[in-house]
């Protein structure tokens, strides 16, 4: 018989818990604790999974036929089985039948990549696997598949009486695969006894009774699953257990606490720092935390809101828990406490000595949990898995942890870290080193070195000579083999690495260099979220770039006003979310822009006024939007007007496909003013207009008058003003028409010699409209639908411009930027109908391009440097208008 407590008095360096002596070798096993507690309790739920409830009564009976089915199947004492089905009550009850049959589970996380679950079902040599329909063709796997499915239906037909199987407790309960430093996850194989001594120990302290609720939240792929579906079965208590999607949801989970009446719930400390985002009120519940350091912080705030709080410690190779400590506000130290009970915990130096308190040393867990090793890896089992030399037990054996840490308060143990490469990342338990391993193979790659930051892994690359940066192809390799969570989602590339004086890659200046490229926007990050990556992939596609990072600028990656319409129509198609163009020149990058989704319709911003480039000392200028309503190729302005000249831009109401657009030019300018007037620009202004713009600009730089405003420039950008006459109807249209022939002929025959493929091209798209026109006339084709907002506000532009009756203006000369390339016929190619309308006088410009591309590239530039020198001249505060 063991006895912790003479060891305890025999080796002062031991640290144990004293609360009492149980004997290890009496542990009864898992099935026939929970039968006792449903012979006492038959009609207590047993386990509530959404509207669903098992008592304890129905419970067994099913695992008892589950059970019988299974023997009949083959699976027995020694068996593997894998497991891969999703989370439900059924889950449970197969997770219990296997173990009643005497067999073990090796649980498959069916999120996991197939070759993954295909290494584990091939390592463990699992005879059977239990998987769901859906996952059924996924797997390659030689043994016998069973479907889920099948089960439910057959084992109705087995007596609902226990099935008569002895079981060793020495025989293995489930195999858990961690992370594997070389390259691959190794499997912990742990026993049926140490899992219920952790239970029986649990039951006691933290402490759990026949009234607890016990939330069920963890993935059966970590070990701490074992607490939240085993403990409450053994106790008489109450598992309400949550389904895949709702343990991602804290605030979810937070909810179900609530209207559940939860009573005692486990969790890593990342998801308790985001239960608490969401946790108002002190609630009755029992806090246990581990997986992972809890700062004082944390504690602190946990404190505040819940009964009581354990810190948890434990690797999954010494079955779940091997320590803890109740934590309480006036804990100087955050610890680990002293073991559970038949559990031991050492600190020793490297010839495995123990240390004095107080000194750091490795973290050693000896006792009747550790498993047996590691699955068909007797060398690394032996590295790590040793006789335990302070036990005088033959055969106990204590298991390396790799986690530094001293004695302090006279028996307590403080984790102060890893010794090795192993991280935790929100709670999982990573080796960099399987990552770097994958990485490592992927084409381009040199050398590779990952770390984590802030709950995410960067990877550090360099490069084969002559080779470039695939980042996003090797994430896609990544998650051939390796689980979403080791996925590094920033990467680095340097030419090499910096080494430390003894030849090591020095991880600390990594951090260094990682900020110093960050700063400089040369770190790929990753998409995050689903909306991230869906941005993501529209840009990378319509930019034509192979990865966008989400920090990446939607104009330094060359993205235009066209693309950037492009990507919002896309955004709109695959989201039903419109956001504005305008959006672009603030939420530029894939995570901004993400953002801007997220937010409710009436947090986004449609305001009229957009602020291009809202900084520099000049005098602003505004230029109204023309009737493609892409404000964004002012951006081409921005850029190449002087680095001191602000720009703002105009966009018509009604984007958003919710607001009404403008009935009238009168409104449209009235509106545009408001807007300007709002945001207190002075009483000076420089107004422009791009196209159909300009009429607005005009308009405006009338009301403005009137109002007592200066209009010292007033540019149109292209803009043709039609007199009254062109929007005549009947005869005099007719007429005008005829008469308007023979020019055109001369100027087509004319453009057709100096640039025939232009104006063929142009012909053929204006003849093509005409027909169709004609043809809806006639009612031989459906008229084009007008459905979209730049449908329905172009339909009331040329609708408000037939209405608006423009009066000459003397507000001040007019500048008239006149495109040098036009493939189609104008009455009035030289003033385009502006003489008679600038009282104050016409300067015509000559511009490269045509009305399409003289804002873009290469034209913008020579544009906004005419632009610039107008604005200076026309903006001097001595400026005669
Ligand atoms: P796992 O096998 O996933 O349970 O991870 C075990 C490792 O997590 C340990 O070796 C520690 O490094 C870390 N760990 C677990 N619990 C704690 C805790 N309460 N405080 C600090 N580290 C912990």
């Amino acid at each position: 018989m063991w006895d912790r407590q003479t060891k305890f008095e025999r080796n002062p360096i031991l640290i144990s818990d004293d609360h009492r002596n149980s004997n290890p070798l009496e542990l009864r096993s898992l099935p026939e604790l929970i039968h006792e507690k449903a012979l006492l309790y038959p009609d207590k739920i047993a386990l509530r999974f959404r509207d669903h409830v098992l008592t304890y009564h129905k419970l067994t009976n099913s695992v008892n036929q589950y059970a019988r089915l299974l023997a009949e199947y083959g699976i027995k004492h020694g068996c593997i089985v894998g497991l891969a089905v999703d989370r439900s009550p059924e889950m449970v009850v197969i997770m219990l039948a296997i173990i009643k049959s005497g067999a073990a589970y090796v649980p498959l996380d069916p999120e996991y990549p197939q070759a993954r679950i295909e290494f584990m079902l091939e390592d463990t040599g699992a005879c059977f696997l239990i998987t769901e329909e859906k996952y059924g063709d996924r797997f390659q796997y030689k043994g016998k598949m069973i479907l889920r499915e099948d089960l439910l239906r057959q084992a109705l037909q087995y007596p609902t009486t226990p099935p008569k199987i002895d079981i060793d407790m020495d025989n293995l309960v489930y195999v858990l695969y961690t992370s594997g430093s070389t390259g691959k996850p190794k499997g912990a194989q742990i026993t049926q006894r140490g899992l219920v001594n952790f239970l029986v120990e649990m039951q006691y302290e933290p402490g759990l009774d026949e009234n607890d609720r016990v939330l069920a939240l963890t993935t059966i792929s970590f070990d701490i699953s074992g607490l939240e579906l085993y403990l409450p079965l053994i106790t008489g208590a109450e598992i309400i257990l949550t389904d895949a999607q709702t343990s991602k949801d804290t605030r979810l989970l937070m909810e179900i606490v609530k209207k559940q009446g939860v009573t005692v719930m486990q969790a890593t400390p990342a998801t308790w720092r985001m239960m608490l985002e969401s946790w108002d009120k002190r609630l009755p519940i029992k806090v246990l935390i581990g997986g992972e350091a809890l700062s004082k912080k944390l504690a602190e705030k946990l404190l505040e809101k819940c009964d009581s709080l354990w810190n948890m410690y434990g690797p999954t190779e010494t079955t779940v828990w091997a320590t803890f400590k109740q934590i309480h506000g006036d804990d100087e130290i955050i610890t680990v406490g002293r073991p559970i009970g038949n559990m031991y915990a050492y600190i020793l130096d490297s010839q495995l000595r123990p240390v004095p308190d107080g000194v750091v040393g490795e973290i050693f867990v000896g006792g009747v949990g550790v498993g047996k090793g590691y699955l068909n890896r007797p060398e690394l089992t032996a590295q790590l898995f040793m006789d335990d030399p302070f036990s005088d037990m033959p055969g106990v054996r204590m298991y390396k942890t790799g986690d530094l840490g001293r004695i302090v308060n006279g028996g307590e143990i403080q984790c102060l870290g890893r010794i090795d490469h192993q991280v935790k990342i929100r709670g999982y338990r990573i080796e960099l080193g399987e990552i770097e391993h994958t990485l490592g193979k992927q084409k381009g790659v040199k050398d590779v070195v990952v770390l984590p930051k802030d709950e995410r892994l960067v990877a550090y690359v360099v490069l084969e000579k002559d080779q470039r940066a695939r980042f996003a192809e090797w994430q896609k390799a990544l998650r051939r083999t390796l689980p979403e969570y080791m996925i590094p989602s920033n990467f680095v590339t340097l030419p090499a690495f910096p080494l430390s004086p003894n030849g090591k890659v020095d991880r600390n200046a990594l951090e260094a260099i990682r900020q110093e490229m960050e700063k400089a926007n040369r770190v790929y990050i990753a998409p995050r979220t689903e909306q991230e990556q869906l941005i993501a992939d529209i840009w990378s596609e319509l930019l034509q770039i192979d990865q966008v990072g989400i920090k990446d600028d939607f104009f330094e990656l060359g993205g235009t006003s066209i693309v950037a319409m492009q990507i919002m129509a896309r955004l709109e198609r695959e989201t039903g979310r419109r956001l504005p163009l305008a959006g672009l020149f603030t939420a530029n990058t894939v995570e901004k822009l993400a953002s801007q989704l997220e937010l409710d319709e009436l947090s986004i911003s449609w305001d009229l006024l957009v602020p291009v480039k809202p900084t520099g000392n000049k005098p602003p200028i505004f230029i109204v939007n023309g009737l493609d309503m892409n404000v964004l190729l002012f951006n081409n302005i921005a850029r190449n007007v002087d680095p001191d000249q602000p720009v703002y831009g105009f966009q018509s109401k009604g984007l958003n496909g919710v607001d009404e657009p403008f009935e009238t030019l009168e409104d449209m300018a009235a509106e545009y003013i408001a807007a300007l007037l709002e945001k207190d620009f002075g009483d000076t202004y420089a107004l422009a207009g791009y196209s159909y713009g300009g009429i607005v600009a005009f308009e405006m730089a009338r009301q403005l008058q009137a109002m007592g405003k200066h209009v010292k420039m007033l540019a149109m950008f292209d803009t043709y003003a039609y007199n009254r006459g062109h929007f005549e109807t009947g005869l005099p249209r007719y007429i005008r028409k005829v008469k308007r022939q023979f020019p055109k002929l001369m100027f087509v025959t004319n453009s057709l010699m100096r640039q025939p493929m232009e104006t063929i091209r142009y012909q053929q798209a204006f003849f093509k409209r005409k027909y169709n026109e004609f043809a809806v006339y006639m009612g031989l084709q459906n008229p084009p639908s007008t459905d979209s907002a730049e449908d329905k506000i172009n339909a009331k532009y040329e609708a408000a411009y037939r209405k608006y009756h423009m009066q000459p203006s003397n507000a001040c000369i007019i500048d008239l930027f006149r495109v040098d390339t036009r493939l189609y016929f104008l009455d009035d190619p030289i003033y385009l109908g502006w003489k008679s309308y600038a009282l104050k006088g016409l300067v015509v410009h000559n511009v490269k391009g045509n009305h399409k591309t003289f804002l873009m590239p290469p034209n913008d530039k020579d544009f906004a440097i005419l632009l610039q020198r107008l604005v200076d001249k026309r903006m001097k505060p001595e400026a005669d208008t």
